[in-house]
């Protein structure tokens, strides 16, 4: 990377920064975009993939989310329907939990916040006679169904990183800014290859902070931290997958007696179900399944389902920190998961800085990064993300993949690992049966050695 200078400087490549880095880029603006680790491998691959409203946040009278995050649902179908897809829900009645009415007052509030347009609308449903009913457990006979979306996140991060990429974004992961210093009319920036130790200075007008759950911590680490800097929740959650539950595409919302929700999916020859809530104090990065977790989640599975399932079944597990914006709420639960955005104009040079927010309304949350710089660029190009198409992605997700599958994530999609490759560019790594997975882990070095050096591979 030549010394250059940007207008905007984004770091962080999650979903907050990638959408954030596709809209700047789409109107016109000169962008960098640095991650210092893979694209999507903080948070951002680690979610429910769920595409929502958020159908318990009405619990706690959060209707604006929900009803921002319902709009974004329908725009997310519009331009991702290669990796968005509807889902219907089925949720087994338990009312020790939660009062019937109560569960039907909220699948209409739910239903009637935003329009929808393929969407069906909730239900109550007879679990003895309906097929969802079927892998349940004979205790369980009234349930209601709603419906949501499924995307698969790391995905959606980098099909926003590639259009930003074609709309001629720098985009670097494993690149950490390591320095963010004001100068006299532009921001010095120091950026470190993690690879090499190579470092590099860049200029910008306006820096972005999208570092998720680092987003405090990175305001420490570089000298930004005001009065009023807000602070951040870090709430960890954990998915497990396990042999199939059941036949069917539907997913499941179990209720728990602690009045948290576990979701089950369908998940290939698998189920996925998650998650917990644990306050977290760690590095993000090294956030790791406890036992206490998993143990939480095969029992809510056993509770509901006939098929029981133990510990050792557990074919995968994967852990995130939720960046929740810090309230005084003491319930992790109540935290609302909305973001904020907060600015810093000290001396005349803009730093934002995202906290909190979801998949589901990062294009929202850019467009809005974008309005809140109108302030830094007067003549911004006009919101344009609403009604254009996300690229799609030419490889066979299903299918094993040959060495031209390989080399397009490594020549289009900028990964430099196996990992990159196996776990978010596409989830082979849990698909592929083993041996398969050991054969692509080791060709994966090799085609990379191939583009870096030009040299084929033996
Ligand atoms: C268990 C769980 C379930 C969830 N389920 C859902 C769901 O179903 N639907 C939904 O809408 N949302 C869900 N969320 C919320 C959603 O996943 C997050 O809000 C979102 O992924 C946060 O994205 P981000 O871009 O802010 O952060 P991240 O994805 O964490 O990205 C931040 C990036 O910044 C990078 N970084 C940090 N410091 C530096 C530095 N100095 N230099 C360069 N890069 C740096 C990191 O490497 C990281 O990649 C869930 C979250 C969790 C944890």
């Amino acid at each position: 990377m030549a010394d250059s200078h940007y207008d905007l400087c984004i770091v962080g490549g999650g979903i907050n920064g990638a959408g954030i880095a596709r809209d700047a880029a789409g109107r016109g603006f000169k962008v960098l975009l640095v991650d210092q680790g893979d694209f999507a491998g903080c948070t951002s691959s680690a979610s429910s993939k769920m595409i929502h409203g958020g159908l318990r946040y009405l619990e706690f009278f959060d209707f604006g989310l929900v009803r921002k995050s319902l709009a974004e649902r329908e725009i997310m179908m519009a331009i991702a329907p290669e990796i968005v897809h509807p889902l219907e829900f089925c949720i087994p009645h338990q009312n020790s939990v939660r009062p019937a009415w109560m569960v039907r007052l909220g699948l209409f509030i739910y239903d009637h916040l935003w329009p929808r347009k393929k969407l069906p609308s909730s239900r109550k449903i007879n679990l003895k006679k309906h097929p969802y009913g079927l892998p349940l457990r004979e205790d369980l006979d009234v349930g209601f169904t709603y419906a949501d979306c499924w995307v698969d996140d790391a995905r959606l991060v980098i099909l926003n990183i590639r259009d930003a990429a074609n709309h001629g974004a720098d985009v670097r992961n494993y690149t950490k800014a390591i320095a963010v210093k004001r100068g006299d009319s532009k921001w010095n920036i120091t950026v470190e290859e993690v690879d090499t130790g190579s470092k590099q200075k860049v200029t910008a007008k306006v820096v972005i902070n999208a570092t998720g759950p680092y987003a405090y911590e990175f305001l420490e680490k570089t000298g930004h931290v005001l009065n009023d800097t807000p602070k951040l929740r870090l709430v960890q959650g954990t998915h497990i997958v396990v042999p199939k539950l059941y036949e069917g595409q539907q997913a499941y919302l179990l209720q728990q007696p602690d009045k948290r929700v576990v979701f089950v999916f369908p998940y290939g020859k698998y189920s996925l179900c998650g998650t917990t809530e644990t306050e977290f104090n760690g590095d993000p990065v090294e956030v790791m399944a406890t036992r206490a977790e998993k143990k939480y989640l095969c029992e809510s599975l056993n509770a509901h389902f006939k098929k029981q399932t133990s510990l050792d079944e557990i074919v995968w597990d994967y852990s995130g920190v939720r960046p929740l914006f810090e309230d005084s709420e003491t319930d992790a639960r109540k935290v609302s998961r909305d973001y904020r955005i907060y600015e810093d104009r000290a001396g005349g040079l803009t730093l934002l800085s995202i906290f909190g927010g979801k998949i589901t309304t990062y294009r929202t949350l850019s467009e809005e990064v974008m309005d809140v710089l109108s302030l830094d660029f007067p003549d911004m190009k006009h919101a344009w993300t609403k009604n254009v198409p996300l690229p799609t992605c030419p490889v066979n997700l299903e299918q094993e993949p040959n060495d031209k599958d390989l080399r397009f994530f490594i020549e289009r999609e900028w990964a430099k690992t196996a990992e990159d490759i196996l776990w978010r560019r596409t989830k082979w790594g849990v698909h592929l049966p083993k041996d398969k997975v050991k054969a692509i882990e080791k060709r994966i070095p090799e085609l990379i050695k191939k583009e870096t050096t030009g040299n084929a591979p033996t």
